[in-house]
């Protein structure tokens, strides 16, 4: 049974794919400083798959707690998800994003080298393709000058693990280093059961938590940023993919273990565009609840409209995203519900 240690496991995207992995056989350790989490998670995953995942409480800025976790556990992979993630508090505290989001992934790739520890598979976004010229965007697609320090943080990332593939490979005493990385669309929903799902800290940024959470009158009105753009309904468009989907194909990029000079990189998304008046009329349907929005300015930053090609995934990791805007609109709202009644 191979052994995975998941930084970050205890988030969002981190508590599925851990889900995912144990249901497929893997052994898992997490390692969350709980920063932007709750440990409850853990005790959840244990509901879904009556498995009990090792839990460390570590800070991954430490370089020495990280080699220290490295030595005790001797992971097979690493799935890399910890990261502070919000676009708009990165522009208010860009230093402690480039610390916190760097050194966490330089003391990872430290601790893998002390061990022997050979796959990494690390989360990126598709926020390193900026405003793309063309649609859908492929990974051949240049990746443009970032719009915030989160976003650069993911490219700067992306390029540490490109140097250090291309030194492993071409270095006879350095281990081969096998980097796989995953740019996420839009991930959204939640696992099925409503035992795990997006908890955001204080006022969402992101379109379903906002949506969710003023049809359950915990905000009075959802904004929409812009019916002015250029696009079928006015209203901005962007990829979905349902975190279980999502999930499932992190299980299958372990599974993809050539040795290059190169990170391989993989879109991961449905291929298809929903506008922000398309999810809306999902969640409607699938919720039974009226939603309060209104109209308001575009939101600075914005991309028009983004989807992604998700063939390369289809093609060399086999995997594909099965499930359906409805769906997650659907285990959103049950998430949701299944939060509120705690
Ligand atoms: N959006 C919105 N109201 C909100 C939050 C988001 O209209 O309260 C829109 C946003 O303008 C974008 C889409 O929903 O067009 C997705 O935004 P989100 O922040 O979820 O993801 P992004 O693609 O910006 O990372």
């Amino acid at each position: 049974m191979e052994k995975i240690l998941v930084t970050g496991g205890a988030g969002f995207i981190g508590s599925h794919t851990v889900v995912a992995l144990q249901e497929s056989g893997y052994e898992v350790v997490i390692a969350d400083n709980l920063s932007n989490s709750d440990e409850m998670v853990v005790s959840q995953i244990k509901k879904i798959t009556k498995i009990d995942p090792v839990f460390e409480k570590i800070d991954l800025t430490c370089t020495k707690d990280t080699v220290r976790l490295f030595e005790v556990h001797k992971p097979d992979a690493v799935i890399h998800f910890a990261s502070y993630k919000a676009v708009g508090e990165s522009v208010q505290k860009p230093l402690s994003y480039y610390f916190n989001n760097i050194t966490s992934l330089l003391n990872v790739l430290d601790g893998m080298r002390h061990v022997g520890c050979e796959r990494i598979i690390f989360s990126s976004s598709c926020t390193v393709y900026g405003i793309p010229d063309e649609l859908p965007v492929t990974e051949k697609f240049p990746r443009k000058k970032a719009c915030s320090p989160y976003g650069n943080t993911k490219k700067i990332s992306e390029d540490i693990l490109a140097d250090a593939v291309y030194a492993a490979f071409h270095n006879d005493r350095e281990l081969p280093l096998k980097a796989v990385s995953l740019r996420y669309f839009n991930p959204t929903g939640a696992h099925p059961s409503a035992l795990i799902g997006e908890l955001p800290l204080g006022v969402p940024n992101n379109l379903m938590p906002y949506i969710t959470q003023t049809a359950a009158g915990i905000r009075p009105v959802l904004n929409v940023f812009g019916n002015d753009y250029n696009t079928p309904d006015g209203t901005c468009i962007r990829d979905y993919i349902h975190v279980c989907d999502l999930a499932e194909a992190h299980v299958l990029a372990l599974k993809y273990n050539k040795v290059s000079s190169f990170v391989e990189m993989f879109n991961i998304g449905t291929g298809r565009g929903y506008s922000v008046l398309e999810v809306i009329k999902s969640f409607e349907k699938m919720s039974g609840v009226h939603l309060n929005y209104e109209f308001a300015p575009r939101r600075r930053g914005d991309v028009e409209k983004i989807w992604s090609s998700p063939a390369k995934a289809e093609e060399l990791l086999n995997w594909k995203a099965y499930r359906s805007l409805d769906d997650m609109t659907e285990t959103a709202w049950k998430w949701q519900l299944a939060v509120l009644s705690a």
